[in-house]
């Protein structure tokens, strides 16, 4: 079968000759019929932050093609999405469904498309049906990215619910894959007023139609200004930085509120100063990983009510280098989504 291997640093070629995985036990094969293009990506790529080598692709969804001999409750040909971080399955945060944060992450790897063979090619073996959200009607090529494009903001957003009341202001910084759908889920599950903030003049028009109630040009020397002009003394109780870059990360630190939630999903290399006078007294810092897969029964919800849409583009498995390139430059709106 096709596949998109990684293969090393900067090293990744679409093989015509992976061989189609065999389910047993609990495991079941599915005919991927989407495989979402995530930045994170780039990072392994460029970087080689996750050990090569494996097939690319975290975000996946297709329908189930065969099951190992001890599945139950699955049957061939349901549509499903594929949750990505793999963890034990049986530590306590497993046990609630935080498989993100396996008490055992650091000794195994991440899931499919980080460590091992994920959704970039025409067949995927997940490890345990466990791992499987059904997706009823919905079309798995649209909600693919539903399981880290919205699962992450999701699950960023919804640790901030308390204080993302109507009378407050929240900063989502880069909209990109995430960051579109987090707009999306703050109008849908909050009351709070949206400031977006982009580098491209498009991204920001992009993030007006997805109901942002303000946009700034974080390129904008005095964007923090502008950003407090529309907060007021306040500031904004909740920043969603999806770019993590030293810039964001310096931008976030002006604008966050006292008691506010600064929260960096990015991994784009910056770092913070904790300590007073640098972010404001009762700043909760945080770092997610991904989401829960409750959370990712959630968000299929909101799909299913029509609530958040991913902006899609296609593309076939072929020209997965190219669609690098257009992330790299910034160039795509909304999520590529390879289609083997
Ligand atoms: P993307 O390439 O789709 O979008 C990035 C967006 O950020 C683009 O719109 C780009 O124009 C914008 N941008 C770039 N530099 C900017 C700047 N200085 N100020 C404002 N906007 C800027 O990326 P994505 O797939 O949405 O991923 C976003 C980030 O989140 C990446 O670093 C990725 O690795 C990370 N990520 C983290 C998690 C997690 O669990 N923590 C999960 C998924 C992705
Ligand atoms: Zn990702
Ligand atoms: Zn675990």
């Amino acid at each position: 079968m096709r596949a998109v291997r990684y293969l090393g640093v900067n090293h990744v070629e679409l093989v015509k000759d992976a061989i189609k995985p065999k389910p047993v036990g609990d495991q079941v094969l599915i005919k991927i019929a989407g495989a979402g293009v995530c930045h994170s990506d780039l990072h392994v790529i460029d970087h080689g932050t996750v050990a090569a080598p494996f097939t690319l692709g975290h975000e996946n969804a297709g329908y189930i093609e065969e099951l190992g001999d001890s599945v139950t409750g699955y049957k061939k040909g349901d549509a499903v999405l594929v949750y990505g971080p793999w963890g034990c399955g049986h530590c306590k945060p497993c046990q609630q469904s935080f498989e993100n944060y396996c008490d055992h992450q650091s000794e195994r790897a991440f899931g499919g498309g980080l460590g091992l063979d994920g959704g970039m090619a025409e067949y995927m073996l997940v490890p345990s049906s466990r791992l499987l959200v059904p997706i009823y009607d919905l079309d798995p090529v649209l909600a693919a990215p539903l399981t880290d494009a919205a699962l992450t903001p999701y699950s960023a957003i919804k640790r901030s619910l308390n204080k993302l009341t109507p009378d407050e202001f929240v900063v989502v910084i880069g909209i990109g894959g995430l960051g579109h759908t987090a707009l999306q889920i703050l109008k849908a599950t909050t009351g709070a007023t949206v400031i977006a903030c982009d580098i491209s003049a498009e991204k920001l028009d992009f993030a007006k139609k997805l109901g942002a109630n303000y946009v700034v040009n974080s390129k904008d020397t005095d964007a923090a200004q502008q950003i407090i002009k529309i907060t007021g003394i306040k500031k904004a109780k909740v920043v969603l930085d999806f770019v993590g870059a030293p810039s964001t990360m310096d931008l976030g630190a002006q604008v966050i509120a006292l008691h506010g939630d600064l929260t960096i999903v990015g991994l784009g290399g910056g770092s913070l100063a904790v300590a007073s006078g640098k972010i404001p007294f009762g700043t909760s810092v945080s770092l997610p990983y991904w989401g829960s897969q409750a959370e990712l029964v959630e968000v299929v919800g909101l799909a299913r009510q029509g609530k958040i849409h991913i902006e899609i583009e296609k593309f076939p498995l072929e020209q997965v280098l190219e669609v690098y390139d257009k992330m790299r430059q910034g160039k795509l709106k909304g999520r590529a989504v390879l289609i083997p």
